[in-house]
Formats: structure tokens, sequence, C-alpha cells
């Protein structure tokens, strides 16, 4: 569904790090929301994410964006911890902690963000969620809430070997839920529609174990922390956001 979304609005500040500045920075919200997203890979995360970053004036903050945004920068550009790091994200396997760390720290004004911040893809590990609280503690900023998205792994399957890519524009289609309408055919631009390696069904079910083995133990990390909001996923996108908004103004309500 990525693919298909309306731009998204600047966040040069994040993607290049640095100095790099928006050039359209976030409008000051009232109540700035600090969140993080969790839930495995096809779950639509990206979608609730965008979603939610519309209604609420937060900023899209996801280190698998970091990364690929990084694909496009000249080799000689790219510091040694980001080639390792896109070493690592080509495997499959998690970055690890002190690389991710590391370019989160290089982006912290990001998470000072006038409008609030929603962190995608980040903490993975229970060692980047300790960090990530002690910086927010420096910061005098803590999280209002952790949102998981959960569904049956079967049904997460049956989502991802749906989905078909396009190789020119990277749209996403899915041959049930969002079918192009020509099949096979790229509704944008024509491409030839092709399923990820990634997204045939053996594959699929070694994403969803190595995100079940590091991230799982997040999930108790934030339960204890009285954080942690877990939304069933099963639904159609815009039931889901609605799930979510309802979930977040009753923790926003709790004493
Ligand atoms: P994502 O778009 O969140 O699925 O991330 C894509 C890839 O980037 C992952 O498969 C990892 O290789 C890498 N990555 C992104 N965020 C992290 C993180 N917080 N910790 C470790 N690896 C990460």
């Amino acid at each position: 569904m990525k693919g298909n979304m309306t731009a998204m609005r600047d966040r040069t500040a994040w993607l290049k790090g640095g100095k790099a500045r928006c050039k359209l920075p976030a409008q000051r919200q009232p109540r700035p929301k600090r969140l993080i997203l969790l839930g495995a890979p096809g779950i639509g995360k990206g979608t609730q994410a965008q979603l939610l970053c519309e209604q609420l004036g937060a900023c899209h903050l996801s280190t698998g964006d970091v990364f690929r945004a990084s694909k496009c920068l000249q080799p000689g550009e790219r510091s040694p911890a980001l080639e390792t790091a896109l070493e690592y994200m080509a495997r499959g396997d998690l970055v690890p902690d002190e690389i991710v760390l590391g370019m989160v720290r290089e982006r912290i004004r990001c998470l000072r963000c006038q409008g609030g911040f929603l962190l995608d893809g980040f903490p993975r590990t229970v060692a980047q969620a300790e960090t990530l609280s002690d910086v927010l503690g420096e910061l005098d900023l803590s999280l209002d809430a952790v949102v998981s998205y959960e569904l049956p792994l079967e049904q997460i399957v049956a989502r991802l070997s749906g989905r078909r890519t396009c190789p020119n524009c990277n749209a996403t289609f899915h041959v049930v839920a969002l079918p192009s309408r020509v099949e096979g055919i790229c509704d944008h631009c024509g491409g030839k529609l092709y399923q990820r390696e990634d997204d045939r069904p053996e594959a699929i079910r070694v994403r969803l174990r190595a995100y079940e083995k590091s991230t799982a133990p997040l999930i108790d990390f934030y339960r204890q922390r009285g954080l942690l909001i877990v939304i069933e996923a099963g639904a159609s996108p815009e039931e889901t956001f609605q799930r979510t908004l309802a979930a977040l103004t009753t923790k926003g309500r709790a004493p």
C-alpha cells in the first residue's frame, strides 16, 4: 500500500541527518503526540503510520526509510556505518544496535519535533528501547503510547504473499485486497508487476520468526511501563485507524 499513498510531509532532517533541515517543518501541536508503532512486516503499519501522522500532525520517523534513502547516495557519500547497515539490510538481518543508535542520536532533534513524532521500525530490540528511554529522559520528553498491531501468522502470510510490486515506480498492489485494473500491470506507469523474493510464503515465515524473536520482548518491556496499546489489525485500514484513534483517546484520558 505504501507506494499508492499521497506524498509524505517533508522529512529532510530525519532522512538526511547531520545539519539538514526540513524545508517545511511540522506545525507546532498544542499537545504533540509521541508514539511508537510495533507490528510484524505486512501488518499494515506503514499505512497506519501515514494516517496517524496526517491526523496528529506528527512526523513519521522510520529507521528503515533512513537506510533506504541512503541507497540513493553515492557510495563515497555514505559513512562506513551506513555501508555496514546496508549490508545487513540486504541480507534481511537486523542492523547492529550500535549503528542504529548512532544514526538515531545523530537525528536527536527530530525527537524534539514540535509536531510530535511517530517512531516506526525503532526500537526493534530491548537494548534500543532502553537507550531511547534514556535519550528521551535527557530531553525531558516522554512517550504517550506504544501501539502494537497484531494478527495471526497465517493471515499475515496471506496478506504478504498476495502483494505485487511495480519494479519501475515501487507502487504495491494486492491480488485480492487491492488489485491493479489490468492483472499484472501497474495502474500508475504500466510496469509489469512482480512478486518480491521476500514476499514468497517461505521467506515471509522466516521474516516473521525474526520479528517474533527480536521484537516480541519489546511488547513486555512497554506493557510493564503501562504504555502498550494492542490493536487487532484484521479489519480494513480505515477501521484499524479508527480503532487506534479511539484507543489513544481512551489512554489519553486514563489517570
Ligand atoms: P523496515 O522498513 O522497518 O522494515 O526496515 C528495513 C530494514 O532496515 C530491516 O530489515 C533492518 O535490516 C533495517 N532496520 C530498520 N530499523 C532497524 C532497527 N531499529 N534495528 C535494526 N535494523 C533496522
